[in-house]
């Protein structure tokens, strides 16, 4: 195990440190497989105060040398907190034939040693969207699960803006937890919008905890029309509110601070705890927040597994999304004296946990929404071969096409159906029987089909020949016979869908809606049920 051999190297940095400043070895916690409990245990020596009725107050006792006993009475003032966080779940509820659900993640945390009342469960954010369950119930299936496993709180990711500020809200109403976000403010008022808090204080076993949750630079990868009416602030203002929030934090008597930041770093490594410079994740961290400001980071948006240490020692941690892992940190903190040391940090892959017990919490939710998710196992039909991806997102652009073709080719001569399609893990369909809820999982986005207006500049730009291998399109004769001589100042009529055309670069004209609630998987799904995938 790379952590290990990480801790090894750690412990003897740290004993090389403590014997330069003449402190006592004692002070650092070993890495152990032993029960997180065991630090209250009696080492052997004689001790007049029983240490399971300590009293954990900092006034109470005092570790000058910083031993991790009391000076005084000698009793531990250490104590160890575990932080498991989360991320981009994107609604991976449900057991698939690709990967598990959250019923194994739901049995590896009430039943894993560490997981007792010093432990603290948190999201960074993009939890709801992504499933067909999730989704239906507007990510309300997911808020519940959370609430049943005592989440402490949520960032808000852009994803969480995929219906609107409505269903934020309606989810921040059931939640047991704040959703947190100290960036998002309100356009018309200035203020912070109301259903996120910047911070929560928690409390365990007498010691105070504040996290600290913000939003990233990921405005734009929202669909314009979510978030017309907030704004995020970013960059050296988001800085400046994180201080002011983690100075407020530890005057209200916060041991720890932790921050919750939808947004990472851009790259998965394998070796748990590597070093990282400043300046390679300064791009959405602000390294001055690690001196003093947060004690351990988590992370989320760029989908990739890290355990990394900055150069203030801070801990970063993201766990690659879509339930494919957890993070995990120990800080053991001496209360006598404030000093905290992290202990273990890793990132526990999904492999660990796939092997537990189901826990019944998935079917018993899934019943609770049986009227609105039980849709999503109906068997649209039978798939003849593979489909990969570039299969999968070019059929899209050709529906959109087919559709536009039909409900407006009377009127308007369609130079092209498609657009920016983008595809979710796992990206693929494989032979057999193939469910709405499979389609769901691929295509989760609720973009309405929209005909647009597009001067041929545009036309030709930004679509026919666009380097962006996200763009798919799809044609016929008409745009066959302009697509080599198109009038830059002329209006074509081309098919997409609301993500593209809110896309202000696009220069596009919504000239009319398609029916309400049909999305691109729902064309796919017709598409199956045709028998045309067979
Ligand atoms: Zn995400
Ligand atoms: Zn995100």
């Amino acid at each position: 195990m790379e952590i290990k051999r990480f801790l090894a190297i750690f412990v003897c940095l740290a004993m090389l440190v403590c014997t330069l400043v003449g402190c006592n070895v004692e002070q650092v916690p070993q890495a152990s497989d032993t029960p997180s409990e065991s630090i209250f245990e009696s080492d052997g020596a004689s001790e007049s105060a029983s240490e399971s009725d300590r009293v954990i107050d900092r006034d109470a006792h005092k570790d000058e040398d910083d031993n991790g006993r009391c000076d005084d009475c000698g009793i531990s003032v250490l104590i160890t907190f575990d932080f498991y966080g989360v991320n981009d779940l994107h609604g991976k509820f449900e057991d698939s034939d690709t990967q598990g659900g959250v019923d194994e993640l739901t049995a590896y945390f009430r039943t894993a040693y560490k997981f007792d009342e010093n432990t603290v469960l948190l999201s960074s954010g993009d939890m709801w969207q992504g499933s067909f369950e999730s989704n239906a119930t507007r990510g309300m299936i997911i808020t519940d699960w959370m609430n049943e496993l005592d989440f402490v709180s949520m960032t808000l990711g852009n994803h969480e803006y995929d219906w609107g500020e409505e269903y934020i809200e309606k989810n921040a109403e059931a939640a047991e937890f704040p959703f947190l976000a100290i960036n998002v403010y309100e356009k018309s008022t200035g203020e912070r919008v109301d259903y996120c808090a910047p911070s929560v204080l928690i409390e365990r076993d007498g010691i105070k905890i504040g996290i600290i949750g913000a939003i990233g630079d990921c405005y734009s990868s929202i669909s314009g029309e979510m978030v017309e009416d907030v704004f995020f602030k970013t960059g050296s203002e988001l800085t400046t509110l994180v201080k002011a929030e983690s100075e407020k934090l530890r005057a209200e008597g916060a041991d720890i601070v932790v921050y919750s930041l939808h947004d990472g770093y851009g790259k998965s490594v394998d070796v748990e705890g590597i070093m990282v410079k400043d300046e390679q994740i300064r791009s959405y961290y602000d390294p001055t927040l690690s001196d003093g400001y947060v004690d351990l980071v988590f992370e989320g948006h760029s989908h990739m597994n890290y355990v990394l240490v900055d150069s203030h020692g801070v801990y970063h941690f993201q766990n690659g999304g879509d339930n494919r892992g957890i993070s995990h940190a120990e800080i053991t903190l001496n209360f006598a004296n404030g000093n905290k040391v992290v202990t273990e940090a890793e990132f526990v892959e999904a492999s660990k946990y796939l092997d537990y017990a189901d826990d019944p919490i998935v079917d018993e939710l899934m019943e609770k929404y049986a009227d609105v998710v039980g849709a999503g196992s109906e068997i649209l039909g039978k798939n003849g071969r593979y489909r990969d991806a570039r299969y999968l997102c070019q059929l899209v652009a050709d529906l959109y096409y087919e559709i536009g073709v039909e409900r407006w080719g009377d009127e308007y001569e369609l130079a092209l159906g498609g657009g920016f399609i983008s595809i979710r893990s796992p990206k693929n369909i494989a032979v057999g029987d193939v469910t709405y809820s499979q389609l769901a999982m691929l295509f989760p986005f609720d973009n309405r089909l929209v005909l647009c207006s597009v001067k041929g500049r545009d036309l030709q730009r930004k679509f026919f020949e666009t380097s962006n291998s996200n763009y798919y399109i799809a044609y016929g004769e008409y745009g066959e016979s302009i697509r080599n001589n198109i009038d830059p100042n002329a209006t074509y009529y081309i098919l997409t869908d609301t993500y593209c055309s809110s896309y202000a670069y696009n220069n596009l004209t919504v000239v009319d809606s398609y029916d309400a609630g049909v999305f691109a998987r729902d064309l796919v799904a017709d598409y199956i049920r045709e028998g045309r995938m067979e």
